[in-house]
Order: structure tokens, then sequence, then C-alpha cells
């Protein structure tokens, strides 16, 4: 299938800073990641499209302006500070963001930055737009008739709200390909099978009855992002019932993932949608260095089959997914299932 990636411009952000229960560690979210994905994808022969510039549109057409701007600007903004910090990390947490718009970089940080894992460094907002880039024309092309695409985004996404980064993401390449889909289908489903809760993906569609997102993931009682993914949110107002999470205990593996996506899929079915976006995480393997689930190489490739046997016009976008052995042999694994369901000779 068809990759879209800018690895030139998208290998560029290069986060510092990563704290684990209060220690520095090195962030397992490098650029070495985006390499290893692209050429496992490549050697497995999927073949690169052309990815270009389509502008900060799609962008805000589910991010705020403040926030975008923010993104745009903050870093310079920030060096600007007698004794700031190289990256961009915020040092207070508001729970509280109606009363008012802070003026100040630092309070800006604090409002838009739900944690301390998404530092914004001076070439990040080169590679988070081009991240989106890849998503949206990974869309663009499934809208103009190739039933899938993998769209190899890094940074990834689906922790990102509207208007808060969080998590390694910034502008969420999952929602940005979802609303590209339905510039010409009514109802677009989101299957998100990273380890962790899509909580920015869900905070975004929450009030909305034409996306549905449904997310697989390590249960957040123990586990990041701890505050959302939990299964009683269900939607809100016009979106109640629009989001399914499914969490799963610690370490389960292939039986209990599979299990948890036929039900899923079954949701998604009775949605009808005319298409469907993937969050292809794949740190939810037995391997990642997060060590959260246990799915194999050979689980990746049935969850694929799966997904693929729904027959819609797919978008899959890249989200987690850390350094090791098995990380190329995953993303092949999944891709080459996807492709050999969709085609209807698996
Ligand atoms: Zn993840």
């Amino acid at each position: 299938m068809k990759i879209f990636c800018s690895a030139e411009h998208q290998r560029k952000h290069d986060p510092r800073t990563f704290l684990v229960s209060g220690a520095q560690r090195p962030s397992p979210e490098t650029p070495a990641r985006l390499d290893r994905l692209l050429e496992a994808a490549l050697g497995a022969g999927h073949t690169l499209a052309e990815t270009d510039e389509r502008g900060l549109g799609p962008i805000a057409a589910v991010h705020t302006p403040e926030y975008i701007r923010f993104l745009a600007r903050i870093h310079e903004r920030w060096a600007r500070i007698e004794g700031a910090s190289d990256e961009v990390i915020p040092n207070i947490h508001p729970d509280r963001r109606l009363a008012a718009y802070p003026r100040s970089a630092v309070g800006q940080a604090g409002y838009h930055m739900a944690d301390t894992a998404c530092p914004i460094g001076p070439d990040s907002w080169e590679s988070i737009r081009w991240s989106a880039n890849s998503a949206v024309c990974a869309a663009e092309h499934v809208l103009g008739g190739d039933p899938m695409a993998y769209a190899l985004c890094r940074p990834p996404g689906h922790h990102a709200f509207a208007d808060v980064a969080g998590g390694f993401c910034f502008v969420n390449n999952t929602a940005v390909a979802a609303t590209v889909l339905r510039r010409r289908h009514e109802r677009v489903a989101i299957v998100d099978v990273d380890l962790h809760h899509g909580n920015g993906t869900q905070g975004i569609f929450y009030h909305r009855a034409d996306v549905l997102c449904v997310s697989l993931h390590a249960d957040p009682a123990r586990f990041y992002p701890f505050f959302w993914g939990h299964e009683g949110e269900r939607g809100d107002g016009p979106g109640l019932g629009y989001n399914l999470n499914l969490p799963l205990p610690r370490g389960a593996g292939d039986e209990a993932f599979l299990g948890a996506l036929d039900a899923g899929l079954e949701r998604v079915e009775a949605f009808a949608p005319g298409a469907l976006v993937v969050a292809l995480g794949l740190d939810a393997s037995e391997h990642d260095p997060f060590g959260g689930l246990a799915v194999t190489t050979g689980g990746f490739g049935r969850i694929a089959r799966r997904l693929a046997a729904l027959g819609l016009p797919s978008v899959i976008v890249q989200e987690g997914g850390y350094l090791c052995d098995a990380l190329g042999d995953n993303l092949t694994g999944f891709l080459n299932a996807f492709e050999t369901g969709a085609n209807g000779t698996a």
C-alpha cells in the first residue's frame, strides 16, 4: 500500500525531556522510530507516495486558532526568557482553563500542555506540521479511490485534544484524517489499537455523533493517561453512545485483545460508517519498552485482518510503538495482513 511520510521534515523533532516517576530519562519518541518504521514498510514492498504541504486548513478543522499559534510560535518566545530551558516544558498545570487565557509564554505552556511528555524544541513545529500533512495526504488519497493508505505520522497525535498537547502528541493526526474523510463520508469510525487510550481523539469527538471513537488500551486505572479511557466514558450530548472504551488488564495478550476488538467491531458495523481510520499504535506489543500489553507479531496480523474485513476505505495512521527488535515486523505484519484481508484473498 502507499506510504505517506516526509521523513526529512518529520525527523527533526527530537525531544530531550521525559520524566518517568519523577526521574529524567531519554525520550522514547525518537526520530529513529520513523526511520525504523519507514525502512520496514519499504522493505516489505509498500511504496512511498508524494506527501506535500496541505497548509493549516486541515489542522484548523480540528484544533483552535490560539493553540495552533501557540505551537507555531512558542519556542521562539520561550527562548527569549532569560535562563529558560532549551525545550518548552510546562511548570504549571491548571485544572481550570475557563477563566482566562494567559498572556505569558509560561502561562500558555501550562494552558496548552497536559503533561511534561510533549516538550517543544526549535524544530518541533516543522515535524508536527509535516506529520499532519502525511495524515491529510493519506486521507485525500483514499478519497481519491484507493481503498487504503498508511500515514507514517511522527510525532504521533492521539493524546492531543483540540487545544492541549500531551504524551508525545501535538496535532491529532487521526482526528485530522477522520475530518478529511468526513468531506465525503457522513459517518467515519476510528478504531484506536494503541497501548494507551486515545484521550485526545475521544475529547475532540466526544459531543459528536458523526465520528465513532473506539479505543482498546491498557486499563487507565493504573496506566497513562489515567484520567480518561474508562468504560463509563460513552460520549455526551448528541455524542452519547458514540464513544466506546475497551480497557484491558495489564499484560493481556492476543486472545483478550482480539476478543475486545470483536466487541468494538460489532459497534463499528452497527454505526455503518463510510470510512475507517485505524489509529495504529504498535506499543501493545509484548516487546515494546512500555510493557503494558502482550500482543505478538502474529497478533498484529490478526488484528489487521479483522479491521480489513470491515471492507471500508481505510486510513492507517501511525501512533505509538517504540524501539524494540519487533517494531518493524509488527508494522509490516499489520500492513501486509491488512492489504491481503482488504483484497479478499485471506
Ligand atoms: Zn501509546
